[in-house]
């Protein structure tokens, strides 16, 4: 049994019933062994017994008063997973599902992520079993300020920097802020995703799907190709979706898919400008759902069956949710000729689908890759923050795309290496181990 085997072993042992949490880190793990044999150094530092291991959790009761005056309660995370290379950083979920295992998955994959942007970010992630859709405004705010009333006392802007992820935009985000710096009595960059005029940054909202797009762009540059005129399909309809759909209009492409829990849109002749503004008004201001969006329309087929995944496209970026692509919809993808799929959310492709997209040699990108645009622009919001200045949309585009590329350059050099030329999944889990495990051993063993 391998040293990253018996870590596997020990890791589903001791933390049972985590299936989401499992999954990550033996996806992780199964590809490090050609680094972990080079380096003994790693083993003999007991760097992935320590990786697999949060640093701290902290998990709080979230008591609130709904509009009937009606006591509410819900349950509070926070996984503080590694500093090692910068304060931790990662979103906050808010939605019925949150649960350890969820969070422990995406702290872990987080602290890879952070590690590929190049900048000084640690790995954590937050949350809580709170689902907004269908809340008012009101009971909105009442949760986020009860949620930070004990949340603020653990972080700070040089200590764990959250910022938004599933169910938690720019309200939640301004909630969560004006809730902190009346407890903390201080104006700091403690949460990133801020509204623009209390220290937000420019293209934040876009930077995840942006990247993505980004990304995409990279990997169809090694086939000497280019994303002009593919036509794409997207799950999911919210912030990383949205932009991706944006950003793909944008360049030329062709976007023909959106989804949401209500069921998904098909346009074969492509979603276009005009209809995406609608998309965003209902699903970012209204609140609303798909079917509504499609009620009616001249060239948009709903479908409340199904996924995404059946349509003939080149291109698809899964930017909803885990678990939301199967080894099916992976075979479906490649026998209609898709040639591409980068991830937007975290861990959407099972291992099985991802099994199909290696095997078969299309360009795949991992989400710890391909939607490391997010907290990248994050980071960027915290340098601003900490300048006490405001860049440019044009400034921090190029920087996003910078670090897409230096991402996608990473990757690519690592897995060519270690004798993988072409795989994304091995090329990201080795670079972004590398940074960390080095800090790790660097600063002893803690
Ligand atoms: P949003 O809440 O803005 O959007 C999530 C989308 O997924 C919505 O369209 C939602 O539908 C859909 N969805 C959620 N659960 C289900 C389900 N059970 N069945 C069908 N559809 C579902 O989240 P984000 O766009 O921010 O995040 C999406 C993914 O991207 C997540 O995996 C997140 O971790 C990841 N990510 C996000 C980043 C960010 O900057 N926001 C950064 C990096 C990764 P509905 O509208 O009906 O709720």
């Amino acid at each position: 049994m391998s040293y990253a085997q018996k870590v596997l072993a020990d890791v589903k042992a001791h933390h049972p019933g985590e299936p989401e949490f499992h999954q990550a880190v033996e996806e992780v793990l199964g590809t490090l062994d050609p680094v972990l044999k080079a380096e003994p150094k790693y083993e003999k530092n007991c760097v992935l017994e320590r990786l697999v291991e949060p640093e701290r959790i902290i998990m709080f009761r979230v008591p609130w008063v709904d509009d009937k005056g009606g006591l509410q309660i819900n349950r509070g995370y926070r996984v503080q997973y590694n500093s090692a290379i910068g304060p931790y950083k990662g979103g906050i979920r808010f939605d019925a599902s949150v649960n350890l295992s969820i969070l422990k998955f995406l702290g872990f994959e987080q602290t890879f992520k952070n590690s590929l942007t190049t900048l000084p970010m640690g790995g954590g992630k937050g949350g809580s079993d709170f689902a907004p859709r269908g809340r008012s405004d009101a009971e909105v705010m009442r949760f986020c300020q009860s949620f930070m009333t004990e949340l603020y006392r653990h972080i700070g802007p040089d200590t764990d920097v959250p910022a938004g992820d599933m169910g938690v935009g720019g309200r939640e985000v301004g909630y969560m802020f004006g809730q902190y710096k009346r407890l903390a009595n201080e104006f700091t960059g403690v949460l990133t995703g801020k509204g623009l005029s209390f220290g937000g940054s420019l293209i934040r909202p876009e930077a995840t799907g942006y990247g993505d797009v980004y990304f995409a762009q990279n990997m169809l540059a090694m086939k000497n190709d280019t994303i002009e005129g593919k036509v794409c399909s997207i799950s999911g309809s919210g912030n990383v979706a949205a932009y991706a759909a944006e950003k793909l209009i944008q360049l030329g492409a062709k976007p023909v898919t959106l989804s949401d829990r209500s069921g998904w849109i098909y346009v074969k002749d492509g979603i276009d400008a005009g209809m995406l503004a609608e998309i965003m008004d209902l699903k970012q201001v209204k609140r609303g759902e798909l079917k509504e969006f499609a009620a009616g329309k001249k060239g948009v087929e709903f479908n409340a069956e199904g996924r995404p995944w059946q349509v003939k496209v080149d291109c698809a970026f899964p930017c909803a949710r885990q678990n939301e692509l199967d080894g099916k919809d992976a075979q479906t993808l490649l026998d209609n000729g898709c040639k591409l799929v980068a991830e937007g959310a975290n861990m959407p492709s099972t291992p099985e689908a991802i099994e199909k997209f290696l095997g078969a040699k299309i360009l795949y990108s991992p989400g710890k890759a391909s939607n490391a645009g997010g907290v990248s622009v994050s980071g960027l919001e915290m340098s601003q923050n900490s300048e006490r200045l405001s860049w440019t949309s044009e400034e921090v585009d190029a920087k996003l795309k910078g670090i897409m590329k230096s991402i996608h350059d990473n990757a690519w050099n690592s897995a060519e290496k270690y004798g993988f030329k072409g795989n994304y999944v091995v090329g990201a889990n080795i670079a972004g181990f590398t940074k960390v495990a080095d800090a790790m051993i660097a600063q002893g063993w803690v």
